[in-house]
């Protein structure tokens, strides 16, 4: 075998793993990008009342909103979070409220 078909079979294998660390770099960062406040759930309703329960079933609450331009963070009623990526609040439900969720009281902020 020749030097240059060998160089040239490293060379090739070189890129290819540089192909391959670079596709796995984006696809870390897609995971990584999932597991942000959207996949934060804050739909556990076991410690509410059962009425309080029902309320947030009444209302039509989601813990990610399918309305355009429509989410908890923007909404009047919406309590904010302690924390960036934590669950907040809301004057109307009782329980957590995703900053992402939505609900049919949902209310623009003034
Ligand atoms: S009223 Fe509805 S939309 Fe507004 S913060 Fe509460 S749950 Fe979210």
């Amino acid at each position: 075998m020749s030097d240059s078909i060998v160089t040239s079979r490293r060379s090739f294998l070189g890129k290819s793993l540089a192909v391959l660390a670079a596709g796995g770099a984006v696809a870390a960062c897609g995971k990584k990008e999932s597991a942000g406040p959207k996949s934060l759930a804050c739909n556990d309703t076991s410690s509410l009342a059962p009425a309080d329960a029902q309320m947030r079933t009444t209302l039509g609450y989601v813990d990610v909103s399918v309305q355009q331009g429509k989410a908890c963070s923007g909404c009047q009623l919406y309590k904010a979070a302690p924390a960036e990526g934590q669950c907040g609040g809301c004057a109307v439900l009782k329980g957590t409220v995703n900053p992402n969720g939505y609900c049919n009281s949902w209310t623009p902020k003034a």
